[in-house]
């Protein structure tokens, strides 16, 4: 038996799943909110039941030290099921990194260098690695690079068209982000097609409260939406997605907007939220059944710039055998998926509407039997996919 111990660790949170390896079962999970606040939320689920505490947690290193203990606690013993690896999601993974990677010291001083692309994220990961290494020592960490599985797109897709040599120079490109969830759904869809998954062109629709979608050929990523930062390309809960890039300098110049101003204007007042005022996908939803003008505005935006993206990568791809919608509003949302894919039945695209609304949870066809792209529902699981990578590298 192996467990793997999976970290995610954010400007104030640290996230945490205990799996054990040869059934992928989770042996157990938890949180640590609003570190360094006055008082920290912890949860700590095991067998179904979530024991929680609030308590002071200054640090990340705190952090783990009550992680350690909630397992003490509740169990299960990490001296009866000890992490033989611990993976980390890394956010940012710039043009270094294009596979999960054994940390040691120059690791971490290339993930630092690539804070200046992730600067909520980068510094927070790397807290997470160094409190995980005097929790665990002795234990290998594995960074899972969020930029990874993006590492293949061709410099048709990368390449911004901008002055080459201040690209260059600054690091300018499309990484894209989600890369282990783009990477987990578009192989369990070719698993739950029953297909190589070499043979297979999918597009992947990760909709959460952060949105990004991938066209993946043959297993590899050849364009997806977000770009140098998560801010590019789908309409997100409280991010933009794609603007006229004049949007800002006009802003600047119009509005007196600073950077610091329009960086929140982009990134936490935008998307939904900025459309509709509310920034979960369900209340939209509500609004819109209730007649609310603005939410019927917000959601035919977020389903309009969606389509974009579907149609932009049929043609990329050159068709598609898969349409994949997955997180929180994907795999949960039955009118945006309808909006996303309506009117594609020229293309060999056809919803079924009862398979669309039923309530069913898991990997599931959502598409007529008739229809030539199948398109799926398919959970997605990101720490099932940083442990089998963390468990890959060593
Ligand atoms: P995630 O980032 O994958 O956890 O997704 C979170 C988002 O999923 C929330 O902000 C909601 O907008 C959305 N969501 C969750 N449940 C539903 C639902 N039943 N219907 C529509 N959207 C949902």
């Amino acid at each position: 038996m192996s467990a793997v111990l999976v970290i995610n660790s954010g400007s104030s949170s640290l996230k945490y799943q205990l799996i054990e390896m040869t059934t992928e079962t989770v042996l157990a999970s938890g949180l640590v909110e609003r570190i360094g606040e006055k008082l920290a939320s912890t949860k700590h689920e095991v067998s179904g039941e979530a024991h929680k505490r609030e308590l002071p947690v200054a640090t990340m290193t705190e952090a783990f030290t009550v992680m350690v203990a909630a397992f003490d606690e509740h169990g299960p013993s990490l001296a009866e099921f000890p992490p033989v690896v611990v993976g980390h999601r890394v956010v940012h993974g710039g043009k270094r990194f294009f596979s999960a990677t054994i940390v040691n010291d120059l690791v971490k001083i290339n993930i630092d260098d690539l804070s200046e692309l992730a600067p909520l994220h980068n510094p927070a990961n790397l807290q997470g690695i160094d409190a995980a290494e005097l929790a665990f020592p002795g234990v290998p960490q594995v960074a899972v690079f969020d930029t990874a599985f993006h590492a293949t797109l061709p410099a048709a897709a990368y390449t911004y068209a901008i002055d080459a040599e201040i690209a260059e120079k600054n690091r300018v490109r499309k990484y894209g982000f989600h890369g282990t969830s783009h990477k987990f759904v578009s192989e369990a869809a070719a698993e739950f097609l029953g297909r190589p998954l070499a043979e297979l062109k999918t597009i992947v629709l990760h909709l959460g409260n952060g949105a990004s979608a991938c066209a993946v050929d043959g297993g590899i990523s050849v364009d997806t939406s977000m770009g140098l930062t998560p801010l590019e390309g789908l309409v997100m809960g409280t991010r933009s997605g794609d603007l006229d890039p004049a949007v800002l300098i006009y802003l600047n110049r119009k509005a007196g907007l600073g950077f610091a101003e329009l960086d929140t204007l982009l990134n936490r007042s935008s998307g939904l939220l900025g459309m509709t005022g509310r920034g979960d996908m369900r209340d939209v939803v509500a609004a819109t059944d209730a007649g609310d003008e603005a939410a019927i505005v917000g959601l035919s935006v977020y389903i309009h710039r969606l389509k974009h993206y579907v149609g932009a990568y049929l043609a990329g791809l050159g068709g598609a055998d898969a349409i994949v919608f997955t997180a929180g509003v994907g795999e949960n949302s039955p009118v945006v998926r309808a909006g996303a894919l309506e009117g594609l039945e020229f293309l060999g695209i056809r919803l079924d509407p009862e398979r669309n609304i039923s309530p069913e949870r898991g990997p599931r066809l959502i598409s007529a039997e008739d229809s030539a792209v199948a398109v799926l529902v398919i959970p997605t699981n990101e720490e099932l996919e940083i442990a089998r990578q963390a468990l890959a590298a060593v």
